[in-house]
């Protein structure tokens, strides 16, 4: 299949199933902004609850944060930003489409006519300038510099100043980490590849604060973590890889960086980060504000500005990456059937409930089971309409795990069969008991 090929299938399947849906469709989209349906904001939510529990329930030396996305517009002047947060943007004289320049592949322009048949023509390209992503607004009913607001373009920075408040109140010594999930804002020049690049995501960072010099063993030991947590979710080992930048990609702040990359339709391509930002966020929060950001350390009395190591995680990028890894065409019994073969614990739905036949009191049988499921909080999904192949068909492309089903011998014995979506395997269980199978392969627990 070529890449267009399946980004295309997996656009309409998330469509389709109430994955993804184009902002404000009705009025013809919203610039690469996408809602999630249904679906979508299941698997969304697992996503962050398993990041979460790795990161702060399973763990002492991380803490949760949760800061607002409006700061005081000095925090974009000492993190670099106002000034440095900047693409170089050129624009084609002729059809006015804008590229990023370090991104430019041969463009053929929108507007010229091909000189000769099949052969196109290049866009004539201006001088690049650069162009600050930072989305601006203002803050009061007053529309002056002075009012002059950004919608964070990362959630690190809410970290940061907060570094000493959480530090304080938890009463945390170094080395310990502060965990936030939130929505970032960036006005990419080129969004595209459906929910890979866009100008409103959410962003799953954690900032560890470390003694200066220890700041690369923690390195090593969060890439090693990261790592082991996504394959945990399931993603093929295979399609996931370090990229280690050179001194041309380091950011200004950073000291070592290395991306995570996921073999996608379109190429390999980041969605995860680690980097070592070292002490420059905080001294530069100290300088601009005028306020101590140093670490006292108890005994010793120590003060240092403390080192750290971010792990940055795109939300909507791990969840294509998790559409994408799912995505599977396959023949069953001559017939062909899509997959989306997500881990049990990420997919939206755990199981389908359906009575073979409407008779017989199958369908009220049915109706009580998610009853049940519904009451131990175990999403569910019921459904009598049409022949039982279909209705398996529409839980393999939404990515149900389990499908249970009411048949004749249900009604001699009380049993249910259970079938699997990646094996099709089909066991029986006890009608009472299906609750308790449902939550041992579950295992919420466990957590990731
Ligand atoms: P890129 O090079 O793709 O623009 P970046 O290096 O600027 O990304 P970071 O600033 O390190 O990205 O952000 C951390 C993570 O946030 C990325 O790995 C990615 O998953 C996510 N992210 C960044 N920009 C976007 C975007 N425009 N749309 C969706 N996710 C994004």
């Amino acid at each position: 299949m070529s890449e267009a090929t399946v980004m295309e299938k997996l656009a309409s399947l998330a469509k389709r199933r109430g994955y993804v849906f184009q902002s404000s469709e009705i009025y013809g989209g919203a610039g690469s902004v996408w809602d999630y349906g249904p679906l979508g904001a299941e698997l969304k939510r697992n996503i962050k609850d398993l990041w979460w529990s790795r990161m702060v329930h399973q763990r002492r030396d991380v803490e949760g944060l949760d800061a607002a996305i409006l700061m005081n517009p000095r925090v974009w002047e000492a993190s670099g930003h106002v000034e440095g947060f900047t693409d170089p943007l050129v624009e084609c004289r002729t059809c006015k489409k804008r590229f990023r320049e370090d991104q430019l592949a041969q463009q053929p322009c929108g507007r010229k006519p091909s000189k000769a048949p099949g052969e196109a023509d290049e866009c004539d390209l201006g001088e690049a300038r650069n162009f600050n992503l930072m989305f601006r607004t203002f803050m009061g009913p007053v529309e002056d510099a002075g009012s002059q607001v950004y919608l964070r373009p990362e959630t690190a920075q809410g970290i940061y100043v907060n570094f000493l408040n959480v530090q304080g109140a938890a009463r945390q010594r170094v080395p310990f980490g502060i965990a936030q999930i939130g929505k970032a804002f960036r006005n990419e020049i080129t969004p595209g590849n459906f929910i890979f690049r866009t100008r409103e995501f959410e962003q799953a960072e954690m900032q560890y604060f470390v003694k200066p010099g220890s700041d690369d063993e923690w390195f090593d030991y969060w890439m090693e973590e990261r790592m082991e947590w996504l394959v945990s979710l399931g993603i093929d080992r295979e399609n996931l890889r370090f990229h280690e930048h050179g001194p041309d990609e380091l950011a200004h702040y950073a000291k070592k960086a290395f991306d995570i990359e996921y073999r996608f339709p379109f190429g390999w391509k980041e969605f995860e980060g680690i980097h070592n930002r070292t002490d420059f966020d905080l001294s530069r929060h100290q300088e601009y504000s005028g306020k101590r950001m140093e670490y006292i350390e108890p005994g010793s009395g120590e003060r240092y500005i403390p080192y750290v190591v971010e792990t940055s995680l795109g939300v909507d990028r791990v969840l294509l990456v998790l559409l994408a890894d799912a995505y599977r065409e396959e023949e069953v019994e001559g017939e062909e059937r899509v997959v989306l073969a997500l881990h049990p614990r990420l997919a939206p739905t755990k199981a389908a409930i359906f009575p073979l036949v409407k008779k017989d009191g199958l369908p009220e049988r049915a109706r009580r089971m998610q009853d049940d499921l519904e009451g131990a909080s175990i999403p569910s999904f019921y459904d009598e309409s049409g022949s039982i192949g279909r209705r398996y068909r529409r839980q393999d492309e939404a990515g149900t795990p389990w499908c249970v089903t009411y048949d004749g011998q249900s009604l001699e014995d009380d049993s249910v069969t259970i079938r699997d979506r990646d094996s099709l395997e089909q066991v029986r269980v006890p009608e009472e008991g299906v609750e308790a199978w449902l939550r041992e392969r579950l295992n919420p627990a466990a957590g990731g």
